[in-house]
């Protein structure tokens, strides 16, 4: 078997996109699971569509993902460019090969014409094709319009009752009769190479041998086949369309929903552990054979095989996203933990500036991305409303645990882990009250709220002026 190479071919005319990068990830795992090699080359034809920072979001969330082409415009090898509008002349160059073999022809008609041609179709109740009105012009006639400067288009001319057919790598045998298929637009009048033709040209210069994409791609596979014969190549490519993700509506996700974190980069500024992202994203239409679901890259690429790819759409779920992210930060070290989060901090710590690392780990098991770490803190640390806390502690058993667990921070000097131990022996002694009835009242009191990180680490983190503080508004807002 010839070496395995895929590629990954984005127009940039918008930013990574979760659908794109599992396209990405797809090829990238199929490839490096074969020994081979996978490529990623800018699909740009369409100019006017362009996105200003489209190919950089492209590579640059690439490497955030982990995912690293062995081909690039960025670490070109011999099969480049690997930009297509730097191949501009190389298809003309094609388009009008097959023109002077008679396989493609001048299309001169005008948009209008296209047009009035798509409504008799659509009126007589068949599939809107194009009439082949230039495919019948005389050399004479031709030749007129060339001198009289009329624009024309290149199309290919699809040859008629034949079946074009194709081994999908996750779907089975696709068959499609060409009398479906219209005489497709191969090179525009301004001598632009459409996408089907640029991608055939591209396929074959690159040495594809496995194209994988969306399953919106499929309608084009049949062309790009009927291209490829023309142009007489025959290295062989197979073609796997993957699913669709859907939202939770079992809808196609619309890049307009702002709600769903679409792209690669919402989940790099809120935070998320990029390994999480690319593992979830592997989930999206393949399963491993076992049940462990937490797969590093290298295990990702051990196990993908394409008879564990899903033809049915697959569900994009955001929650699951979360949980997948915190496996993955609960499981740092203390160390990477905090040099990860640091950068997502926006709360001013100075107040705790000897304890900014305690504070920080007081979340590491509990949060899905950092940015998340914000508003814990500020909870926690930088709001306290007495009002709530006296809602909150009603019953007489609680407010009893309050009442002696006060007399005793009263009587200590200095809060350390030894000293508040004590006060916790104290306070359960002299109430008898244990377990959440010990803890929750004490809580409330010194955080204000029912939840939150390890108790113990909070009153040292908040220091007896701070807790005493607290417990002064408490006894306030008592009056
Ligand atoms: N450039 C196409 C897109 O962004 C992908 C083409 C392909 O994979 O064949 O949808």
């Amino acid at each position: 078997m010839n070496r395995v190479r895929t590629r990954y071919a984005p127009s940039p005319t918008g930013f990574f996109h979760i659908g794109g990068a599992r396209t990405a990830l797809f090829n990238y795992l199929f490839a490096k699971h074969n020994h081979g090699d996978f490529i990623v080359r800018i699909e740009d034809t369409d100019i006017k569509r362009n996105v200003v920072g489209g190919i950089e979001s492209q590579f640059s969330n690439l490497k955030w993902l982990g995912i690293k082409p062995d081909e690039s415009c960025e670490n070109p090898k011999e099969f480049g460019p690997y930009i297509q509008s730097q191949k501009m002349q190389r298809y003309r160059d094609l388009a009008y090969k097959l023109l002077s073999e008679g396989k493609a022809y001048r299309c001169f008609c005008t948009q209008e014409e296209l047009i009035k041609n798509r409504i008799d179709a659509a009126n007589k109740g068949v599939t809107p094709k194009y009439n082949r009105h230039c495919l019948f012009l005389s050399e004479k006639e031709i030749q007129k319009k060339i001198s009289d400067k009329i624009p024309y288009t290149i199309r290919l001319k699809i040859i008629d009752n034949k079946t074009i057919s194709w081994k999908d790598m996750f779907r089975g045998e696709i068959a499609v009769p060409t009398n479906c298929l219209t005489d497709p637009v191969i090179l525009k009048s301004n001598g632009i190479a459409m996408y089907n033709f640029a991608v055939v040209v591209d396929d074959s210069d690159m040495k594809i041998t496995h194209v994988i994409r969306g399953e919106e791609h499929i309608s084009n596979t049949p062309y790009q086949i009927a291209i490829r014969d023309a142009l007489g190549f025959n290295n062989k490519i197979e073609y796997g369309h993957i699913s669709l993700i859907v939202g939770k509506d079992g809808k196609k996700l619309s890049k307009r929903d702002q709600s769903l974190h679409q792209f690669i980069q919402n989940y790099r500024d809120l935070g998320f552990h990029p390994h999480a992202v690319t593992n979830f994203l592997a989930l999206l239409g393949w399963s491993p054979k076992t049940n462990v679901e937490i797969l590093s890259m290298e295990q990702l690429v051990n196990d993908f095989d394409v008879d564990r790819v899903s033809k049915s759409p697959c569900f994009f779920d955001f929650d699951r996203m979360k949980w997948m992210s915190n496996q993955y930060i609960s499981k740092m070290s203390d160390e990477d933990y905090l040099s990860f989060v640091k950068k997502f901090i926006n709360v001013d710590l100075s107040k705790f500036k000897h304890q900014i690392d305690e504070i920080l780990l007081l979340y590491k098991k509990q949060i899905s991305y950092a940015k998340e770490i914000n508003d814990l803190i500020h909870n926690t640390f930088f709001v306290y409303n007495p009002q709530e806390v006296c809602n909150k502690i009603i019953t007489e058993q609680w407010q009893k645990v309050v009442q002696s667990f006060i007399s005793s921070i009263n009587q200590i000097d200095e809060i350390n882990l030894e000293s508040i131990k004590k006060i916790f022996k104290q306070v359960k002694d002299i109430t008898k009250a244990s377990g959440k009835d010990l803890f929750m009242p004490i809580r409330l009191l010194v955080t204000g709220v029912e939840h939150g990180p390890e108790l113990l680490k909070i009153i040292l983190i908040l220091g007896k002026k701070e807790i005493k503080d607290r417990i002064s508004k408490y006894i306030n807002s008592l009056k």
